[in-house]
């Protein structure tokens, strides 16, 4: 058991590397939920062109936000300092915290100074990272997650599968039989309505009885010290308007300079996550409710060594609106949790080796290069390239599996050697036309289950290339080409 799977067990020792293509097998053996996954995915992603299209000034948008992230990374050391002068002039208390480790010790001990017992907690990536809900549930506190969706899979003790929509891999039957088993509702119902009026009444109870109201935060404005949840619930309003002691827990990386920026990243986020224009709630807090705290918990907890990262420093940008992973068509076919990390998909497989390698090493091959989850992140992350980054990075790093080393090995001396190049084009070809289908095509293969060769052409390309008229002064084919060999007519 890892760190991850044991989210809601409070054991946080052991790690063990993860094999995505494993991860992935229980969930691609069910074809009928990896379809209708794939499909709801893709719903989304078709809802986020609509809204990204509806607007003239998008790719604008798209390039302030990038330009306004690069510019607060590189200046991240004066914002943070200007966002806690503003939001302990406000009233805020302002903590800082290197790790994981010391964000959870900062929280503790709020809640112990208070004794608080009970806390609600809207969704928040952070405290996910920083397995806080294990870590306080082993000192004893009871932590509710209040987000619909988290709330769920809190139920079912199952880590979150998506950022946005952390329970996309249940459909509302396992979300009945989820609420009978634990808030008693009909068995066999799944009525999305009524399963939704169970879930409300429930947690109505544990926010009116909650001692202490833990937040994500979504935006960190330098300029005021203010800070703005987004979502869809209005969660996050009641947590920490009810209880008389509001956390707001957030990555350095959240930070922006001004307020006039939030409205570009207002406008992005909701439409990139979900299609729709702008969140629900869109809440903002500037220093603590009247006869109340507001602590807000600064956290690194890695981000430092990756802003150092030339290569990987704009994945810092990322305003957490799951875009990427609606999109990625290894990610919808192999469900979140294959990625074994708190954040799935493309920007997860970038994130995840920065915060150890070994251990997260298959996450950047688990992609296709595509390139779409680049072209739809609102803050033009190059998420393919920093993937590909990672593959030289694990390559020479030593950390390739041998079943992906040699072939590379030999494939670099193939490519190195022209004539040899030539001669196993020929050779490729010529096996194409002639080896027996059931010698490629059968159980011990698994790579061609869905899968066929391609027809093999009659020439080579350079063949096919000296044949055409060109003009006189292009570069001449210098190589020798076996199609002329005596085996050509074989
Ligand atoms: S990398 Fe871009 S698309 Fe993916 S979650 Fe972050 S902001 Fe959204």
């Amino acid at each position: 058991m890892d760190r991850y799977q044991s989210r809601r067990k409070g054991t946080t020792t052991m790690k063990s590397t993860v094999d995505h293509p494993t991860a992935a097998k229980p969930f691609v053996a069910n074809q009928e939920r990896m379809k209708w996954h794939d499909g709801a995915l893709w719903f989304v992603r078709e809802k986020r062109d609509r809204q990204a299209h509806s607007i003239p000034e998008w790719e604008y948008l798209r390039e302030l936000a990038s330009q306004t992230k690069a510019h607060t990374q590189a200046n991240l050391a004066e914002y943070l300092e200007a966002f806690e002068r503003q939001a302990t002039a406000a009233g805020a208390v302002v903590h800082w915290a290197a790790d994981a480790e010391e964000h959870n010790a900062i929280v503790l001990g709020l809640l112990q100074k208070n004794n608080v017992q009970r806390v609600v907690k809207s969704k928040s990536m952070l405290t996910e990272e920083c397995h806080l809900n294990p870590y306080l549930e082993a000192q004893g506190i009871e932590v509710v997650d209040t987000d619909l969706g988290e709330r769920i899979i809190q139920l079912r003790d199952e880590p979150p599968s998506h950022i946005v929509l952390p329970a996309i891999h249940l459909k509302k039957g396992d979300v009945g039989e989820t609420f009978h088993e634990h808030l008693g509702t009909e068995k066999g119902a799944s009525d999305p309505k009524y399963l939704t009026e169970a879930a409300r009444q429930h947690l109505r109870d544990r926010f009116l009885n909650a001692q202490a109201g833990i937040t994500g935060v979504n935006f960190a404005i330098a300029e005021t010290g203010g800070v703005t949840v987004c979502t869809n619930e209005g969660n996050a309003d009641l947590g920490a308007s009810l209880p008389p002691l509001h956390i707001a827990c957030m990555g350095i990386e959240k930070l922006i300079p001004r307020q006039a920026d939030l409205g570009i990243f207002l406008r992005l986020l909701a439409r990139s996550a979900t299609g729709q224009p702008i969140t629900t709630y869109s809440s903002h807090f500037l220093g603590p409710r009247e006869g109340g705290q507001l602590h807000i918990v600064l956290v690194d907890n890695g981000r430092s060594s990756i802003r150092d990262r030339d290569e990987f420093r704009e994945a810092l940008n990322c305003i957490r609106c799951g875009a990427c992973m609606n999109t990625c068509p290894v990610y919808r076919r192999s469900g979140g949790h294959s990625y074994a990390s708190v954040v799935p998909g493309p920007i997860g497989s970038v994130l995840s080796p920065a915060a150890d390698t070994e251990q997260h090493k298959s996450l950047p091959f688990a992609c296709s290069l595509c390139g779409s989850c680049t072209d739809v992140c609102p803050v033009k992350i190059p998420l393919h390239h920093q993937l590909l980054a990672w593959r030289q990075e694990i390559g020479r790093e030593g950390l390739l599996p041998v079943s992906k080393r040699m072939p590379m090995k030999a494939a670099a001396a193939l490519f190195a050697r022209p004539r040899l190049f030539a001669v196993a084009g020929w050779f490729g070809r010529f096996a194409l036309r002639v080896l027996p289908h059931a010698l490629t095509h059968n159980r011990l293969n698994t790579w061609a289950v869905a899968r066929e060769l391609p027809i093999a052409p009659k020439k080579s390309f350079r063949s096919w290339y000296r044949d055409q008229d060109r003009p006189a002064n292009s570069l001449p084919i210098v190589t020798p080409d076996p199609e002329s060999s005596p085996t050509k007519n074989r």
